[in-house]
């Protein structure tokens, strides 16, 4: 095997605890991993000189299933990672317990159309080697406790950079997508002390200041519970003091816990969150370090429908490498918009009738809500006044939902339940659908499928969302509350509708239920279902201006234009 190709050119290696390329390689869990893989994705098609480092989750996520209670289980995914990707000869080892826990790694070519290719690294304990509780540890996605979730990292951090030293590569930035690669920050710092392995180093003593400078951090969450803590009593016992003597950890990582957010943050020239209010938010949360935005985008190719994706080639030649040019949507004939349009949801019909044996009407305005279920998310929202519901909606609305929630969140399987109990509750007056197992194939179809997105997170806990990125290449106008990625891409009535309040507040607002609620059905009746039924011409322009002034611009083709610019080139 050669992978030598990839070693000749300088790198930046892009480290996600989860990666989703496609349904194919099941190792992620959500909107993170998705962007990650759409993030790579378009680095080939501009030829980023990228490697990405992930592990290999043989047993995926977890894959839903809904009882007739409406209640989430979870079953393991499988799935053969050897009829997906190579084996690598080359393997590395990481202290765990005391142990050297040997790390292969498997390798992927994500291959763009326009000829560039990424090398993805997929780390591998399960090996002969090990021990079988090791062998296990690149097994679940954020499964197991603590325990298991500190191995993981130390081989995604550690193990990672050990195996790109290993096969020879030579990275000039390292970018840590979320702080779980983190550690990778004292292997680091650790090659300093070992001059004879800084391979790949001009500077051969990398002290902290080395370090940062070859560091970049972008954070995703908004929420301070979101952001893995290790007591230290767990990390002597896991890591040990071998990469780093703890009184230093301590100084980088936290006094009381090991904080993954504060290590990286610390040894990071440049640290971003993923739209600009949620820069904001990150930069309220960590006083003392400056913070920027660089707003998520998604990898056009990957997520136009075949419909669109047809319609796009005949009007907007080289849209799929340079996405800028949907902003020539305006000249498409109408009606053409609207038949790809329908054409994906009459394919969306036909899943629906497969997977739920429910039938959904072409013609009838169709609201689509799909992401984790999750208390924040506030998933069941449009449910909060079923009379006002009924009143404006009866026979004349579709309701779509699908989502997961974590397998420990008891709270978020509820939420489910209840928007199941709506199925029965309002059928004969408004069709509820939820489909199960939400994951890349079910967007897929699901989001072009739709006439408009929903999106209803209580404020400011979206950090971007890019589920209603997805919907706008297709032509699906969203409806949302003010956060995230929608504050700079809403203009009201023009690319879609707002719910609620103009985006003021730094810290979560749970107050807002009712008055949100009360402004998502006004609206719903006096400007969204009359533009739909009454004045489809109009309709039609707020469904391109959604792909000419939403998707021309978020997508990840723009946003690796920034990282590169703003980012792994700055000095
Ligand atoms: C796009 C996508 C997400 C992320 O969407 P959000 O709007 O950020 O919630 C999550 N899961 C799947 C399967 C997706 O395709």
């Amino acid at each position: 095997m050669e992978w030598s190709r990839f070693t000749e050119i300088t790198r930046i290696a892009y480290f996600s605890m989860e990666i989703g390329l496609s349904q194919e390689i099941p190792t992620y869990s959500g909107g993170l991993g998705i962007l990650a893989g759409d993030t790579i994705k378009s680095a080939a098609d501009l030829n980023v000189p990228l490697v990405a480092v992930t592990l290999a989750s043989r047993k995926g996520y977890f894959e839903q299933t809904i009882d007739s209670h409406g209640y989430q289980h979870e079953q393991p995914v499988s799935w053969d990672i050897a009829s997906q990707m190579e084996r690598l000869p080359v393997r590395v080892s990481v202290p765990i317990e005391g142990r050297a826990v040997v790390v292969q790694a498997w390798l992927y070519r994500t291959k763009s159309p326009a000829g560039g290719v990424v090398p993805v690294l997929f780390l591998d304990t399960d090996l002969e080697e090990n021990t079988p509780e090791d062998r296990a540890i690149t097994d679940v996605l954020y499964g197991g406790d603590q325990r298991y979730r500190l191995k993981q990292e130390i081989v995604l951090g550690v193990g990672g950079v050990r195996l790109l030293s290993a096969m020879g590569f030579r990275i000039f930035q390292f970018h840590m997508n979320e702080g779980h690669a983190a550690l990778l920050t004292l292997e680091l710092l650790n090659k300093t002390r070992n001059l004879s392995a800084a391979t790949w180093t001009e500077t051969l003593a990398m002290d902290r200041e080395s370090v940062a400078r070859r560091c970049v951090f972008t954070t995703h969450t908004p929420v301070p519970a979101g952001h893995d803590r290790f007591p230290y009593p767990l990390v002597a016992e896991v890591l040990g003091d071998t990469l780093l003597p703890f009184e230093e950890l301590r100084e980088l990582a936290g006094h009381e816990d090991l904080n993954m957010t504060t290590l990286a943050l610390n040894l990071s020239r440049f640290v971003n969150g993923v739209a600009k209010k949620h820069g904001q938010v990150s930069q309220a949360m960590f006083p003392g370090y400056e913070i920027h935005a660089i707003t998520n985008g998604i990898h056009p190719l990957t997520w136009a429908s075949p419909y669109m994706v047809a319609l796009f080639n005949d009007f907007i030649q080289g849209w799929a490498v340079q996405p800028e040019l949907l902003v020539r949507i305006d000249l498409v004939p109408d009606l053409q918009v609207w038949e790809a349009h329908q054409g994906a949801k009459a394919y969306l019909a036909q899943y629906i009738k497969e997977v739920t044996g429910q039938k959904l009407e072409l013609d009838v305005l169709t609201i689509g809500f799909a992401r984790r279920v999750a208390t924040y998310k506030r998933n069941d929202l449009i449910f909060h006044d079923l009379e006002r519901l009924l009143a404006l909606g009866e026979g004349k609305l579709q309701l779509i939902f699908s989502g997961k929630s974590h397998p420990h969140d008891e709270e978020g399987k509820r939420l489910i339940q209840r928007i199941h109990e709506m199925i029965n509750t309002l059928e004969g007056r408004i069709t509820v659908i939820y489909l199960p197992n939400y994951n890349m194939d079910v967007a897929y179809r699901l989001i072009p499928g739709v006439d408009v997105w929903l999106n209803t997170p209580t404020r400011p806990l979206e950090a971007s969302g890019t589920s209603g990125m997805k919907a706008a290449l297709n032509g699906v106008p969203n409806f949302s509350v003010l956060d995230g990625w929608w504050i700079e891409g809403h203009i009201e009535g023009v690319t879609g509708w707002s719910i609620g309040a103009a985006p003021t507040e730094l810290h979560a607002d749970e107050s807002s239920r009712d008055e949100d609620a009360l402004d998502l059905y006004n609206k719903l009746e006096y400007v969204i279902m009359p533009l739909y039924y009454q004045q489809r011409q109009a309709w039609i322009q707020v469904m391109k201006n959604a792909i000419g002034k939403n998707a021309y611009y978020f997508n990840t083709h723009v946003m690796m234009r920034r990282y590169v610019t703003e980012a792994y080139l700055q000095r």
